[in-house]
C-alpha cells in the first residue's frame, strides 16, 4: 500500500478556473517526489491540496489507506516549507526553530535536544543565537527548514524553497536539501518550475502543464524517454532541438539536407505526408561525419563558451539549433560545420499529438 494516493484529483476554483485535472500519484514513504513545470501549471495548486490548505473539489486524497480528503492541515502529519520563508524576526534562531514545539507545550529539555539535533542536520550550530536579519538567505531558509523538520512528521512539503536565494546558494542548499533528506528520510514533496533541481533532488518527478500531468518518472526515465514534445523540450538544458517537417518520400529536410527517417524509423511509410518532428539533444551530437548517424552540414552563428563545453547555435537553411562541443572543439563564429547525431539518439514525435513515437 503507498503512503500517499492521489486518485483523480481536480481542482475547480469558485470562479470556475479548472486549476488541476485528473491527477493520479502513488508516493512510497521516504520517496522524494518533484512537481515540475512552467508557471500556472498547477503545482502549487496540488501541493497545497495536499497540505490541506485548498479543498478538493473531486477525487480522493488517500493517506496510510484511509481517506483523507476532509482531515484539517494539522492532521494530515504535514510540514510545509514556502518560498517565502517569513521568519519571526524578533526570535533568534533557536526560538523561530523552536516555535512550534513552544506552541505545543513540549518539556523543554525536549526541545532543547531537538533543535540541537536539527541545527546540527542544518549546520546551524554557531547560530543559534542569532536573530535572522543577522542570517544570509541561504542559513535563513535553513532556519525555515529547520521549523520544518523538528516537528519530525511524515510528509514534507516545499514550494520553490530555494526562489529566493542567489544561484550560488542555491546550488549549496540543493546539496543541503538532498542531505537532509537522506538524514530524516522524510517522504518528500517538493515544487519548483526549475527542471536543475528536478533532476538533481527527485527520485520520481511528475512533469504538469496546463494543469495537466504530462509525465511520471525518475529523471533517466523523463531524460531518455520523454512520452512527448513537452517533456522532451523541459528535461534537459540546452533543451533538446526540434525540426518539423512533412514527411516526403521518407525524410524530412533540415537545411539542404534530406534526413532519410528510414534509418530510425523502419515503418516510416506510414507517415508519408505527415507531420513529424524530429528531436536531438544538444550532448548527444558528434562533429564531423560519423557513421550510422544523420550528417548535418550547418553555419555557426554563435558560441558560447561555459567553461567544460561550448554551446554552439547554429543554422541550417531557416532551421535554428544549438549543440554542445567539448570547449577545445569550440568552432569560429560564422565557420561552416558538419556535424553527426546517431541515429538511435533522435527521437521522432508526431507532429499532430506531439506523442513520441515508438
Ligand atoms: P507558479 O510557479 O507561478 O506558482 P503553479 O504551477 O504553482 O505556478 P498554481 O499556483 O497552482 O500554479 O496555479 C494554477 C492556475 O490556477 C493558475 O492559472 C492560477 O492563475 C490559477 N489560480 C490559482 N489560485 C487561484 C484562485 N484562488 N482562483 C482562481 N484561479 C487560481
Amino acid at each position: 500500500m503507498a503512503y500517499i494516493e492521489l486518485k483523480n484529483i481536480n481542482k475547480i476554483y469558485p470562479n470556475g478556473f479548472h486549476a488541476v485535472h485528473n491527477f493520479n500519484l502513488e508516493i512510497e514513504k521516504g520517496e522524494f517526489v518533484v512537481f515540475v513545470g512552467p508557471s500556472g501549471c498547477g503545482k502549487s495548486t496540488t501541493l497545497r491540496m495536499i497540505a490541506g490548505l485548498e479543498d478538493i473539489s473531486n477525487g480522493d486524497f488517500i493517506l496510510n489507506g484511509k481517506r483523507a480528503n476532509d482531515l484539517g492541515p494539522r492532521e494530515r502529519e504535514v510540514a510545509m516549507v514556502f518560498q517565502s520563508y517569513a521568519l519571526y524576526p524578533q526570535m533568534t534562531v533557536f526560538d523561530n526553530i523552536a516555535f512550534g514545539l513552544t506552541l505545543q507545550g513540549v518539556d523543554e529539555d525536549v526541545i532543547e535536544e531537538r533543535v540541537k539535533n536539527t541545527a546540527r542536520i542544518l549546520g546551524l550550530t554557531d547560530y543559534l543565537d542569532r536573530l535572522p536579519r543577522a542570517l544570509s538567505g541561504g542559513q535563513r531558509q535553513r532556519v525555515a527548514i529547520g521549523r520544518a523538520i523538528i516537528r519530525k512528521v511524515g510528509i514534507f512539503l516545499m514550494d520553490e524553497p530555494l526562489s529566493n536565494l542567489d544561484a550560488k546558494q542555491r546550488v549549496t542548499m540543493r546539496y543541503e536539501i538532498a542531505q537532509i533528506h537522506r538524514e530524516t528520510g522524510a517522504t518528500t514533496i517538493y515544487v519548483t518550475h526549475d527542471q536543475t533541481e528536478a533532476m538533481t533532488l527527485a527520485d520520481r518527478i511528475v512533469v504538469m502543464k496546463d494543469g495537466y500531468v504530462q509525465q511520471i518518472g525518475t529523471p533517466r526515465e523523463l531524460y531518455f524517454q520523454p512520452e512527448n514534445v513537452f517533456v522532451a523540450g523541459f528535461i534537459g538544458e540546452p533543451p533538446m532541438n526540434f525540426l518539423r517537417g512533412t514527411v516526403q518520400g521518407g525524410a524530412i529536410r533540415f537545411g539542404d539536407v534530406k534526413l532519410d527517417l528510414s534509418r530510425r524509423l523502419p515503418a516510416i511509410g506510414d507517415w508519408e505526408g505527415k507531420q513529424i518532428v524530429f528531436g536531438f539533444r544538444p550532448e548527444a551530437i558528434r562533429l564531423g561525419e560519423q557513421e550510422e548517424s544523420f550528417v548535418i552540414p550547418c553555419q555557426v552563428e554563435l558560441t558560447e563558451m561555459l567553461g567544460d563545453n561550448t554551446n554552439v547555435y547554429i543554422t541550417a537553411g531557416e532551421d535554428r539549433a544549438i549543440l554542445k562541443v567539448d570547449s577545445h572543439d569550440t568552432p569560429e563564429t560564422d565557420a561552416a560545420l558538419t556535424f553527426s547525431i546517431p541515429y538511435e539518439s533522435v527521437y521522432l514525435f508526431d507532429g499532430e499529438t506531439e506523442k513520441v513515437i515508438r
